[in-house]
């Protein structure tokens, strides 16, 4: 007997999230793997913000906090919209959640009703896909190539509408192609969408400081996008704070209401610690991390020059987040070490069994011709993986 929900077996297992887990198993194993699989800077936390959480506790914050998140950080969060990004938001139009992941699943819980189509531009975040289906949504995947860069077209998503979609979802910079739409660009997405004033934008930032272009744009910064667009953003990437699980959204305010009823039966509010922490990181200048976001940039550039010596690999230039995702179709059909590549799966396979590097397939991004490369990794072990991938496949 099967005693588990249709929901449930219905639902895929997060690959990266899959592929880290392998890849420690391996290690426990006594397995020699260098894991580029996971979007996880390898940075500690910034001291300040590390001394605010120690502050916090011998503060006694220990209670339950509002659902929503503490008065102080929903301010400190607006002060950081209008510095960063110049959006203006009152305090009812922001929720503050458990990562962005659950921001995003709040969205999909508050909006999503049962057949709506959500249009995904394909490579997507890997759980887009299988949050919108969670709720009953149904993905509609829009494939975009190397040649405009991993970026939908305002064509594409004309193409892509019909009278049920209810939403648009992508993230820029864009995990996993690391590739940022310009305003110009956003604008020309604006456009289209004038003539269908019943859709709604998820613009999922988490990535805006990991931005290597002239500047980062907000679908938001549009007067007549403010209204339908929900901004997610958060601490894990730009901050090297992933465990402590904050993420947050700017929206209108019927919306960010609904994500806040939501929260309040499933989670209620974020935990009191980090919360305190990530007062002190909104507040934050942010050329306080740039020595990340240089390092991610020098480690980009050396990524790149060295996968361009491996036949058969062709990226684009990532301009922000910390991912390559180089198209490896070409391997398609050939036998290597005894064993058939068929398609980018089996590739991924086959670098974390004869590499020992931990890679993601890009099938999980809704790009089966690609493999996504974390470079949040040394300088050294992105050198030594490299080689052994070049080693492997030669
Ligand atoms: N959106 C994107 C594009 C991401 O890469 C991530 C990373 N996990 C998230 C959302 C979720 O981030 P978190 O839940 O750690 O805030
Ligand atoms: N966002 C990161 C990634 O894409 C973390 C893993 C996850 O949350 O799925 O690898």
């Amino acid at each position: 007997m099967n005693q588990l929900s249709d929901r449930i077996n219905n639902l895929s297992t997060s690959a990266t999230l899959a592929m880290a887990a392998r890849a420690r198993e391996l290690r426990s194993e006594g397995k020699d793997i260098i894991g580029l699989s996971l979007g996880e800077p390898d940075f500690n936390t910034p001291d300040f913000i590390k001394d605010a959480a120690i502050q916090a506790i011998n503060d006694d914050y220990n209670s339950y906090t509002p659902v929503d998140g503490y008065v102080e950080l929903k301010e400190a969060i607006i002060k950081k919209f209008k510095r960063d990004n110049g959006l203006e938001y009152t305090l009812p139009q922001i929720v503050v959640s458990t990562g962005a992941k659950q921001s995003l699943s709040n969205v999909a819980a508050a909006m999503i009703n049962p057949g709506d189509e959500v249009i995904l531009p394909c490579p997507y975040w890997v759980s887009y896909n299988d949050i919108v289906k969670l709720n009953e949504g149904v993905p509609v995947e829009v494939k975009t190539s190397i040649d405009t860069d991993f970026k939908m077209t305002a064509e594409q998503l004309e193409a892509a509408i019909t009278p049920k979609t209810k939403m648009i979802w992508f993230s820029s910079p864009c995990n996993p192609s690391g590739s940022v739409y310009s305003k110009a660009e956003l604008r020309a997405l604006a456009d289209v969408l004038q003539n269908h004033p019943q859709i709604y934008v998820v613009s999922d930032e988490i990535y805006e400081h990991i931005n290597f272009s002239e500047g980062h744009a907000s679908m938001a910064q549009f007067d007549d996008m403010y209204d339908r667009t929900i901004t997610v953003n958060g601490v894990s990437k730009a901050f090297a704070m992933t465990g402590w699980r904050i993420g947050f959204i700017g929206a209108p305010a019927p919306i960010a209401r609904a994500c806040n009823k939501m929260q309040g039966q499933v989670t209620s509010g974020a935990n009191c610690i980090a919360q305190r922490a990530v007062i002190t990181a909104m507040e934050a200048d942010p050329s306080t991390i740039t020595y990340m976001i240089d390092e991610f940039k020098t480690r980009r550039d050396l990524v790149l020059g060295l996968l361009n010596d491996i036949d058969g690999f062709k990226a684009n230039v990532p301009e922000g987040a910390f991912y390559v995702f180089p198209d490896i179709s070409s391997y398609f059909g050939k036998t290597l070490r005894g064993k058939t590549i068929n398609n980018a799966t089996d590739f991924s396979m086959y670098l974390l069994e004869e590499a020992l590097v931990a890679t993601v397939t890009g099938e999980a991004f809704g790009n089966p011709d690609c493999i996504r490369i974390s470079y949040a990794a040394s300088q050294e072990e992105l050198i030594e993986a490299i080689k052994r991938i070049k080693e492997s496949l030669s």
